[in-house]
């Protein structure tokens, strides 16, 4: 059996391995990840699907492990190069991604599955076990072929008070222990946080205690996804009297999808429309909107900057009740400040114990090893440092060290006779969604010169031609955009411009295309000598 992580080794995101044996492939996993602040522009970071393009039809099934976008993100792009695909997940993950395919105008070819389930997809076997996470209903998978079995976690923790009585399936882990496990991959997330993550229960106090002192409206931002927060968030509402709107489209959709399938449960008349809210006394008012990881598009960002209906005002609490995702920082403290510039008191995890990680820790971690005895290890889902750390861990509870892999995206590692092995490496590139266009190398170089045009502007250089005696009709026009001009600039980039002239009189240059190159180069050339930062240089030549 052939195991390629194509996204989620080394950076935290966009999730995706696939499993290749007898010439069949088996996907889990197909996520995004967000774009970093050096990105702009830039929607959605997707897996590398290279290495499967041209195999699509050997694909016998994508297996979903829970309804996170770094799990589910990638999977309308994934249709799109074959559209029938089996997708395999649980009641909720499933209902997330199709509410998510049909904005794709994609209909998916679903196979509802849950935990304690055998099916098999081509020459893989699969077998589903609970998983305790920040979303309900997570599945681990335990892929059983001819060469031998593997067991993959998903994201999970081992939550032993979780809200929906769902405990991780340690007894199931530690079965398949009893069979055997070749290969164990494994959530990185946490390994590098000592001891064991806090159950949900432990924060009810901390939120209890923002509701029972909120004076005004309380604004709770969340992942669309995190069924379990809303529901202690929804709980304190009931408790304190306070009527509670879903704000953001995601939210509104996400949260109507989990109460349906009954894995978030609602008093009744509870939820009103956020119109409703205006009718009604800021003292019992809760508001859940998205955007705890400062995305700028999102509602609570947009609060910050007043660009949103919901004016933040003194007296406004708001409660960031969410993980703080690696990279996002200064994002958040951006929020943050915003909200707090306005007269909110902002609650976060920084100065509440309002959140818990969704992620095993490294007591957790070790435990499972210690139940799981597998052969060989891959830490999955982590950026460097956790993946080390991680293996760190296998190492402690004696897996030799050689047979814990640490690889990075794109390592190809082959499990033959029970022995992991790297034995190459495929093309594992980041692959930019940049509103409708999926690109590859050409929207990173489009990136560059969005970088270099938001950090120095752009200059067009426009002149017109007369054709016949290949001079210029009137001197060139510089039209700077985010570039300030002096008359020392203009003198010098004059100069340039007719240096190039002169240069093409010579070789009997007289063709607007060459000329433009030309100009361009004339004058990059020049202001790489003079200045320090260099615009985007256009030339635009047109005929008299
Ligand atoms: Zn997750």
């Amino acid at each position: 059996m052939r195991v390629i992580p194509l996204g989620g080794l080394g950076e935290i995101g966009r999730n995706m391995t696939v499993f290749e044996h007898k010439g069949k492939l088996l996907i889990v996993d197909c996520g995004v990840l967000f774009p970093e602040e050096t990105q702009p522009g830039v929607n959605v970071i997707l897996p590398d699907f290279s290495y499967i393009r041209g195999r699509m039809q050997d694909v016998v099934a994508v297996v979903l492990t829970h309804g996170h976008e770094d799990h589910i993100g990638g999977v309308p792009y994934l249709l799109r190069e074959r559209a029938d695909i089996p997708v395999v997940g649980s009641e909720l993950t499933l209902a997330f991604v199709s509410a998510k395919l049909e904005e794709h105008r994609i209909t998916p070819k679903l196979q509802q599955v849950k935990e304690g389930q055998r099916r098999s997809f081509g020459p893989f076997d699969l077998e589903f076990l609970a998983v305790n996470h920040s979303i309900p209903d997570g599945l681990a998978v335990a892929i059983r072929t001819e060469a031998g079995l593997v067991l993959a976690t998903g994201d999970f923790k081992m939550d032993q008070f979780p809200l929906d009585n769902r405990l991780t399936d340690l007894p199931g882990f530690a079965r398949l222990g009893e069979e055997g496990v070749d290969l164990f991959m494994t959530d990185s997330t946490n390994a590098e946080v000592p001891g064991f993550t806090m159950t949900e229960e432990d924060i009810r106090p901390a939120i209890d205690s923002v509701f029972r002192t909120a004076p005004r409206r309380i604004i709770v931002s969340s992942f669309a996804s995190h069924v379990h927060r809303i529901q202690q968030v929804i709980d304190a509402s009931a408790r304190h009297n306070r009527k509670v709107a879903f704000v953001g489209r995601s939210m509104v959709r996400n949260m109507a999808i989990a109460e349906k399938l009954g894995f978030l449960h609602v008093p009744k008349g509870l939820i009103v429309d956020v119109k409703a809210l205006e009718r009604m006394k800021d003292s019992q008012v809760t508001m859940i909107c998205t955007g705890s990881q400062g995305e700028p598009m999102a509602a609570l960002s947009r609060m910050a900057n007043r660009e949103h209906t919901i004016k933040i005002g003194e007296g406004d609490t708001v409660l960031l009740a969410s993980s703080l995702i690696p990279g996002n920082e200064n994002s958040i403290y951006r929020v943050i400040n915003g909200l707090t510039r306005w007269g909110a008191n902002v609650v976060h995890k920084g100065n509440a114990k309002v959140h818990v990680s969704g992620h095993a820790s490294a007591g957790e971690l070790v435990y499972c090893y210690n139940l799981v005895k597998p052969k060989n290890v891959m830490p999955i889902h982590g950026e460097w440092r956790h993946l080390k750390a991680n293996a760190e861990l296998a190492i402690r509870t004696g897996v030799p060290e050689a047979q814990v892999l640490v690889v990075e995206d794109g390592v190809v590692v082959d499990l033959v006779d029970g022995v992991a092995k790297i034995v190459g490496r495929v093309q594992a590139e980041i692959v930019l969604v940049d509103g409708m266009t999926v690109g590859g190398v050409a929207s990173e170089e489009a990136l560059a010169d969005r970088v270099q045009l938001s950090n120095d502007g752009a200059v067009t250089i426009l002149g017109i031609l007369d054709t016949r005696t290949g001079a210029l009709v009137e001197p060139v026009e510089f039209i700077a955009r985010g570039f300030v001009q002096d008359n020392a600039w203009i003198q010098g980039a004059t100069k340039s411009i007719d240096d190039a002239l002169r240069a093409a009189n010579k070789v009997k240059i007289v063709d607007g295309p060459e000329l433009e190159e030309l100009f361009t180069q004339s004058v990059t050339r020049w202001m790489q000598r003079k200045y320090r930062r260099i615009p985007v240089i256009t030339s635009v030549v047109v005929d008299a």
